[in-house]
């Protein structure tokens, strides 16, 4: 463990993560692959928290869009970060790894519930846990969720995992003239408006000083890298 830089790391994986090349629901190839990242470092003794979206399924927004009530889009775009923890648990449990799916909602057939002090004790137990259901509460999303759960368990860094290698002044996949960033202050992010998490992500990861790391989720074997200490991605701090 001496050359590691995180013991206790919270990732959080887009729902679109999930869909590969594809543009609805999970790539199965993909979720294998990033449960073999996770492997590496559950082997490595890292304890490791994962928060998923459910941006692949359903937004509360965009369902509110289409004429569906907001807050029942946004229970359904919950259950969706469910159906993704859980196909997350089997993908890691294929590999080996004890996996756990706790819920902010209640579905004890389905998931656990999400109890602070039991999600402390299955990562010490050396167990994955995700947190499924966001918070629990319409008009948040799960980038909050994972800000909260990070906070919660006490990890040290928070890993929000893009398809992009960092923050930049804007879009890379449309402005080729684009700015990376390699350091910046939660104040920046929200004073420029830079498209990294939501602003209640972004505040509570300040207010209670989680170091934030942006990196691209695509880059094989960079989770293990960046906890051995190599500076991958972009690092938001105070
Ligand atoms: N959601 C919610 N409360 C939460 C987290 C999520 O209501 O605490 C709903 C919301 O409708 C959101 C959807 O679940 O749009 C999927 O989550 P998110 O958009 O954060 O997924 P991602 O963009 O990360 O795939």
């Amino acid at each position: 463990m001496s050359d590691l830089i995180c013991q206790r790391i919270l990732l959080k994986l887009s729902g679109e993560a999930l869909m590969g090349e594809g543009d609805f629901g999970i790539d199965p190839g993909v979720i294998a692959r990033m449960a073999t990242d996770v492997k590496e470092l559950v082997d490595a003794g890292i304890q490791v928290g994962m928060v998923i979206g459910g941006g692949n399924i359903f937004r509360g927004e965009g369902l509110a869009k289409a004429g569906i009530d907001r807050v029942s889009g946004d229970h359904m775009g919950m259950l969706a970060t469910v159906m993704n923890s859980l196909a997350m648990r089997d993908a890691l449990q294929k590999t080996g790894v004890a996996a756990h799916a706790m819920s902010a909602l209640k579905i004890d057939q389905v998931c656990e519930p999400y109890i602070r002090n039991k999600a402390i004790a299955h990562l010490e137990r050396g167990d994955v846990a995700i947190f499924a259901a966001g918070t629990g509460n319409p008009y948040f999303t799960t980038d909050s969720a994972a800000s909260l759960r990070a906070i919660e368990i006490k990890a040290n860094l928070l890993v929000k995992a893009t398809k992009v290698d960092g923050i930049y002044s804007a879009d890379p996949m449309k402005d080729p003239d684009a700015e990376f960033y390699s350091r910046l202050s939660y104040d920046r992010i929200l004073s420029e408006g830079l498209k990294v998490m939501d602003a209640t992500a972004i505040v509570l990861c300040r207010d209670n000083e989680m170091p934030l790391r942006v990196m691209n989720i695509n880059d094989a074997g960079a989770l293990m890298r960046l906890t051995q200490g190599e500076d991958i991605g972009t690092l938001v701090e105070l």
